[in-house]
Parts: structure tokens; C-alpha cells; sequence
């Protein structure tokens, strides 16, 4: 799990915002990495007749438009949604928008990465750079419709290192801390992570 941070406790006359996810791992992260907002927070889970569509979208915003629009319909509560992947130059970008199924939806993260290394094999590491990007989207009844991004840069690793995080942390490579994200502390993720500073940035605007 991300940070240590734990947020303080609104009061119950707080305004809602309720988080676009029906996977409780999801909901925890983005629950611990957004911190103190002047808000309660629900999970979508929560509420009777929960749902999300398919990520159909074209872009990681209509995706996570998608998510905090239809949390917004069946809470009527202000939504947060978020999308995310990883975008690998030797691969044109790939696999972007497709990164939680690359390779099939039957494969592990440790597959997943595992054919990720294979495609790479014959790429020098100088070619081997790759950035995890994360958009997060706000849906609400006064606020309308906002959308932030949070980016990191790296490479990725000939072997896995560490095996903290989830997904491709093992083989993203972090420079300037030396180390893959399967190696790096939560505190460590969440300051410098495309997810944290997504959620810096949500956090600005909640706190508007
Ligand atoms: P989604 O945002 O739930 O659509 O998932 C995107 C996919 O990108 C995840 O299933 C992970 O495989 C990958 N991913 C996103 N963020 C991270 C991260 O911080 N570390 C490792 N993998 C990630």
C-alpha cells in the first residue's frame, strides 16, 4: 500500500466525494494519497446499485470522465476517476491505454512484465525510456468537470529489481533515486509517483 499519511476526519455535515472505483484496493490508494480534503469520502461500493462501465474511452481523461460521471449520476455526490498507464518510446507508446491488459486479461503483473522485458530484449538502455501517467477527473454538481494529470519519467529495467508496489513497479526504473519502483519506500512512491502527483494536483482544486 501507498503512504502512511492518514487523513484527517471531516466532520459529517462535510460535502461528499465519493471515489470512482469498485476495486478496494484502488479505493484504499487513492483514499491514503489524497490526504486531508475538506471532505467525507465514500467509496462508490458504498452506495446501492454501484457500477462502472468498461474503459472504452480513447484517451486516459474520457476514461476517467467516464468513471467520476457515472459515480456523479448514482451518487448525485461530487466523483473523483482515474485512469492510468504506462507508455513505453521503443513501443510507440504502447501499451498506454492498454497497460492493465497487455498480453491478455488471463496474465499475472508478474507475466505482464515478464512480456513486457521479452519485447524489449534487443533495446539498449538508452532506448529503454518510459513514463507511468495517471489522470485523475472530478464530476460534480457545482464544480462541472475537471481534469488533472500526474507524469513520471524512467526507464525500463532489463531485470525486475524489489518487489514493492504493484503492476510494473518491479522494472520501472526510477533515475534520480537509483532504484526501481519495487525497490522505493510508499513515502518514497507517493511523492514522486505519477498517481501522487495527480492527486497533489485533485487535492489543490478539493481544496478551492
Ligand atoms: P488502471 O488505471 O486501473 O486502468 O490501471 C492501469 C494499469 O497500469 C494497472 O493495472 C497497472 O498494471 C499499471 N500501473 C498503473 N500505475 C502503476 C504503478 O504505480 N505501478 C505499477 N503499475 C502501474
Amino acid at each position: 500500500m501507498p503512504s502512511t499519511r492518514v487523513p484527517s476526519a471531516p466532520s459529517s455535515s462535510s460535502p461528499v466525494l465519493v471515489l470512482a472505483t469498485l476495486n478496494p484496493h484502488k479505493g484504499r490508494e487513492l483514499l491514503a494519497l489524497l490526504g486531508a480534503v475538506p471532505f467525507q469520502i465514500k467509496l462508490l461500493s458504498e452506495f446501492p446499485g454501484a457500477r462502472l462501465p468498461d474503459e472504452t474511452g480513447q484517451t486516459y481523461a474520457e476514461n476517467a470522465l467516464v468513471k467520476a460521471r457515472t459515480a456523479f449520476s448514482l451518487t448525485a455526490a461530487l466523483a473523483l476517476g482515474d485512469d492510468s498507464g504506462l507508455e513505453v518510446d521503443a513501443l510507440g507508446g504502447a501499451p498506454g491505454l492498454h497497460t492493465a491488459r497487455f498480453g491478455g486479461p488471463a496474465l499475472s503483473d508478474r507475466e505482464r512484465w515478464d512480456l513486457l522485458l521479452e519485447r524489449l530484449r534487443d533495446v539498449p538502455p538508452a532506448r529503454r525510456t518510459a513514463r507511468f501517467r495517471c489522470v485523475i477527473a472530478l464530476a460534480g454538481p457545482a464544480r462541472g468537470e475537471q481534469v488533472v494529470e500526474g507524469v513520471v519519467e524512467g526507464l525500463i529495467a532489463e531485470a525486475p529489481r524489489g518487489s514493492g508496489g504493484f503492476g510494473y513497479d518491479p522494472v520501472f526504473f526510477y533515475p534520480p533515486l537509483g532504484r526501481t519502483f519495487g525497490e522505493i519506500s510508499d513515502e518514497e512512491k507517493r511523492r514522486v509517483s505519477h498517481r501522487g502527483k495527480a492527486l497533489d494536483a485533485a487535492r489543490r482544486l478539493l481544496s478551492e
